[in-house]
C-alpha cells in the first residue's frame, strides 16, 4: 500500500484502531505525527553489562532472567508495597532489584523469564556488602529470539502512551521508519543545510529513531548526534521564523498611545489601589506607563516570584486602558484562577464603577451569550477568563490592553490569537505577560521576541517567612494535630495530594484521603474537595467556601498550583512530596504566607527516596526565593531537564530544549532572521512557509509574506 506522511497511524503495522486511539489523545494521528515521537533515551544492546563488573552508583543495563520475585507489604508501606525480584545474567551473576510502589509487578514475572534491566545499583542499606539495582526500568524479552529492534543495536526508548509500552512502540516506529522516503520535503532550504552539514530531513528521522550501530550512545544520549541537532535546529528555525515575521509584521503597527497624565487617570489608579504599593510595583508601574503612552505596542514581560503583588499592576493597567476608552482583557491557565481574579477585580474595579466580565467554558447558552454580546458590544470593559477568551466566536469592540497571567502555561500561538482580536480594529493591543517563572533575561529574549523585561524584586511588607519541614508518613497524625491547632485559631489550611483518584501507582489520591480525613481524622471541622475533574460550577463552588473559611481544609491536587489566593491559609501538607518538581513545590507553597501570620509547610515523604528527590526536598526547607529554587533546579536536573518537556512541549517543541541547546537556538534564531529580512531569498522564503504546519500556515499566510 502507497504510504505518505498524512497515512493514518492506525494503518501502520503495530499500531491498529485501540492503540490508533492511545495515540490520538496524545494529538497523534498521522505517519508524520508519529515520526514526529521521539525516543527520549537509548540504551546500548550491543554491550550489555555483566553483573559480577557492576559498582556502587553506576547506571546499567543487564540482560538476564528471572528467578524469583515476591511483593512485601509492610504497616510502614501499606500502600507502598515493595517487589524484591532476583535476576541472573548469563554468566551467572546474581542481582536483586527493589521496585519501590512494585505492587503491580506481582503475579507478571514468572521464573525463567528473560529480561532487559536499566537502573541505577546501589549499596543495600541493611547489607552493606551487596548491591541492589533501585526501580530499574524493565523489558520482557520474548523466548530467546533475538529481535532486530530489541537487541544487537542501539535501541530507542520511548515514553510509554497509556498501555501502549515502549517496546510496542519501538516495533510500530520501526514499521513507520521503513516508509520513510529519504528525499522527503524539507522544509529546511537546501542551501542552508549544505551551509550546515546537516543530514536530510528523512535521514535525520530515521538516524533518531534508529542509530547506526555504529553512533555514539554518549552523543546519543545527550542529544548530540547529527540526526538528533538537525531535528533540534528544525524546531528552532521554524519558532525563530515565527517570531522574526511577527517582528517584521509589527514593526509596521501601531497601538493606541494612551493618556495617563491627566488627574482624571491618575485619581482613578489611586481609588482602586486596596493596599500601599511596594517601591518595586511603583518602579515596575511606571515602566509600563511609558509604554503605553507610547504609539508602538507595548510588548513586556513582568517576572516576580509567586506573592509579588502582580495582579494589581495588571489591573492598574486595565484602568488606564478603559479609561482610554478601550477594553482589557486577562487570560488566566485555569478556570479557579481566572474565577478569583474575577471576584477581586469585581470587588476593587467594580466599587470604582468599571464593568467586568468572566469568559470561562463553563458558561451555559444564554449566559454565555451574553457575555459575548457584552464584549462585542463595548459594556464590558475589563473581560477576564481561561483560553475560552481566544476561540473564534469572542469579538471586542475595542480591545487596547491584553494581560496574561502565568505566561509558562500558554503557548506563545495562544498569546498571538489573542493579540489577533485587537488587529481586526487596524491597531496593535499593549501586551504585557506576567509570570513567576524565572528565565534567564537573553533566554526570555529569544524565546518570546523583542521583549521588554520588568522585574518585582521585593515582597509586599509583613510577610513572615514560611518555616518548612519534612516528615515521613508514621508522622502524619501530629502534623494533623498542629492542622487542628491552626484552625483553632481561625485559620486554614491545604492538603495537597499528586493524583485525583487511586491509580495502579498506588499513590495517595485526594479522592479517597479526603472521604478519610472528613470521616476520621477531622470529624469536627468542615473540609473542602478541589480537583481538575470537577465542572466548573462545582470548582468554583468549593472555593468560594473556601475563600469565605467556610471550609477550614482544603484537600486538593496541584489544580491550586498557581494563582490561588486566600490569605487566611497558613498550612499547606504535601503528601508524596518526592513526586513534585523543585518548580511545582515552591508555586504551591507560594498559596501560603500570604497575609501576616507565620505560615508552615509540610512535606510528607517516604524514608526511602532517590537522592535527587532528599536534594529537592532539602532545597524546598532551606530556599524560600524562587530565583534560588529556580537555580537550585538547574543544578540537579541539569540544563536539559530545567526546560521539562512541559515547557519545551507548550512551546511547540519536540526535541529541543532551550537551555540545553542554547547555541543550536541562537544559531537558528540568525538564519531564520536573516531568512526573513534577505529580499533576494522571497521564493525560498514563500516555499518555507508553504510547508509549515497547518496553524502557523493560516497565521502566516502568503499574504502577509509579500
Ligand atoms: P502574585 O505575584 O503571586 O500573582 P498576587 O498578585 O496574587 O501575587 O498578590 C499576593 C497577595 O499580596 C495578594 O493577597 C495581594 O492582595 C497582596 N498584595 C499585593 N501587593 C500588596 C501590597 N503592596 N501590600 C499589601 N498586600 C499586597
Ligand atoms: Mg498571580
Amino acid at each position: 500500500m502507497a504510504m505518505s506522511l498524512t497515512t493514518e497511524a492506525r494503518m501502520i503495522k503495530g499500531v491498529g484502531p485501540q492503540r490508533a486511539q492511545l495515540l490520538a489523545e496524545r494529538g497523534i494521528s498521522t505517519l508524520g505525527d508519529l515520526l514526529g515521537y521521539l525516543p527520549f533515551r537509548y540504551e546500548d544492546r550491543i554491550h550489555f553489562s555483566k553483573v559480577k563488573d557492576i559498582q556502587p552508583n553506576g547506571t546499567y543495563t543487564i540482560r538476564a532472567r528471572v528467578m524469583s520475585g515476591q511483593a512485601i507489604r509492610t504497616m510502614r508501606f501499606r500502600r507502598d508495597a515493595i517487589y524484591h525480584l532476583l535476576v541472573q545474567d548469563e554468566a551467572g551473576g546474581l542481582l536483586p532489584c527493589k521496585f519501590f510502589h512494585g505492587g503491580y509487578l506481582e503475579g507478571r514475572l514468572k521464573p525463567g523469564q528473560l529480561l532487559i534491566l536499566h537502573g541505577k545499583v546501589e549499596i543495600d542499606r541493611l547489607r552493606p556488602a551487596r548491591l541492589e539495582m533501585i526501580n530499574p526500568q524493565i523489558e520482557l524479552l520474548n523466548s530467546d529470539e533475538i529481535d532486530s529492534t530489541e537487541v544487537g543495536r542501539i535501541v530507542p526508548i520511548y515514553e510509554a502512551i497509556g498501555t501502549f509500552s515502549s517496546k510496542q512502540i519501538r516495533r510500530a516506529m520501526y514499521a513507520a521508519v521503513q516508509l520513510i522516503d529519504p528525499r522527503m520535503p524539507d522544509v529546511l532550504p537546501e542551501s542552508l543545510r549544505r551551509r550546515l552539514g546537516y543530514p536530510s530531513r528523512g535521514e535525520a528521522l530515521i538516524h533518531t529513531h534508529f542509530p547506526e550501530p555504529t553512533e555514539s550512545l554518549d552523543a546519543m544520549n545527550t542529544f548530540r548526534s547529527p540526526a538528533q541537532q538537525r531535528l533540534i535546529f528544525e524546531e528552532f528555525f521554524l519558532y525563530q521564523l515565527s517570531l522574526g515575521l511577527d517582528r517584521r509584521a509589527t514593526r509596521k503597527e501601531n497601538a493606541i498611545a494612551f493618556r495617563v497624565r491627566e488627574d482624571r487617570i491618575r485619581e482613578a489608579l489611586k481609588r482602586i489601589l486596596p493596599f500601599k504599593p511596594t517601591e518595586a510595583q511603583k518602579r515596575v508601574l511606571a515602566e509600563i506607563v511609558a509604554d503605553l503612552e507610547k504609539p508602538a505596542p507595548m510588548n513586556r514581560l513582568l517576572q516576580g516570584d509567586v506573592g509579588s503583588g502582580k495582579t494589581i499592576i495588571a489591573l492598574q493597567a486595565a484602568v488606564i486602558a478603559i479609561e482610554n476608552g478601550t477594553q482589557t482583557a486577562l487570560m488566566a491557565p485555569t478556570e479557579i484562577l481566572a474565577v478569583q481574579h474575577f471576584l477581586s477585580a469585581r470587588r476593587i474595579l467594580g466599587k470604582a464603577g468599571y464593568r467586568v466580565e468572566l469568559l470561562i467554558s463553563g458558561l451555559k447558552g444564554a449566559e454565555k451569550q451574553a457575555a459575548l454580546e457584552r464584549i462585542k458590544s463595548g459594556q464590558a470593559q475589563l473581560v477576564i477568563g481561561t483560553h475560552a477568551l481566544i476561540e473564534e466566536n469572542v469579538k471586542f469592540a475595542r480591545l487596547g490592553f491584553v494581560a496574561i497571567d502565568e505566561q509558562h502555561r500558554f503557548g506563545v500561538m495562544q498569546r498571538k490569537r489573542l493579540m489577533d482580536k485587537a488587529a481586526s480594529h487596524g491597531h496593535a493591543p499593549h501586551v504585557l505577560v506576567l509570570t513567576a517563572t524565572p528565565i534567564p533575561r537573553t533566554l526570555s529574549l529569544t524565546l518570546y521576541g523583542d521583549l521588554d523585561v520588568s522585574v518585582l524584586d521585593e515582597l509586599p511588607p509583613g510577610r513572615t517567612p514560611i518555616v518548612t519541614r519534612v516528615t515521613t508518613e508514621p508522622h502524619l497524625p501530629g502534623v494533623w494535630e498542629a492542622l487542628r491547632r491552626e484552625v483553632a485559631a481561625g485559620h486554614q489550611g491545604y492538603i495537597v495530594y499528586p493524583v485525583i483518584e487511586e491509580s495502579k501507582l498506588e499513590l495517595k489520591a485526594a479522592i479517597d484521603e479526603y472521604e478519610n480525613l472528613s470521616k476520621e481524622v477531622f470529624p469536627k471541622l468542615k473540609l473542602g474537595l478541589l480537583h481538575g475533574r470537577l465542572s466548573s460550577e462545582e470548582k468554583d463552588e468549593v472555593m468560594q467556601r473556601f475563600h469565605r473559611n467556610e471550609a477550614q481544609i482544603l484537600v486538593t491536587t496541584t489544580v491550586v498550583e498557581v494563582g490561588v489566593d486566600v490569605p487566611n491559609a497558613t498550612v499547606m501538607v504535601i503528601e508524596h512530596a518526592e513526586r513534585f518538581g523543585l518548580a511545582q513545590l515552591h508555586q504551591l507553597r507560594g498559596r501560603i504566607g500570604r497575609g501576616a501570620q507565620k505560615s508552615h509547610c509540610i512535606l510528607v515523604a517516604p524514608f526511602r527516596m532517590t537522592d535527587e528527590a532528599r536534594a529537592r526536598l532539602d532545597t524546598m526547607v532551606c530556599t524560600s526565593n524562587g530565583f534560588d529554587i529556580a537555580e537550585a533546579d538547574l543544578l540537579l536536573r541539569g540544563p536539559g531537564e530545567f526546560f521539562g518537556t512541559r515547557q519545551s512541549g507548550e512551546l511547540g517543541f519536540h526535541i529541543a530544549n532551550p537551555i540545553r541547546d542554547k547555541e543550536l537556538l541562537e544559531l537558528a534564531r540568525q538564519e531564520a532572521f536573516a531568512l526573513v529580512e534577505g529580499g533576494a531569498q522571497r521564493e525560498e522564503l514563500q516555499r518555507v512557509l508553504r510547508m509549515l504546519p497547518g496553524e502557523w500556515q493560516r497565521r502566516y499566510h502568503l499574504a502577509k509574506v509579500g
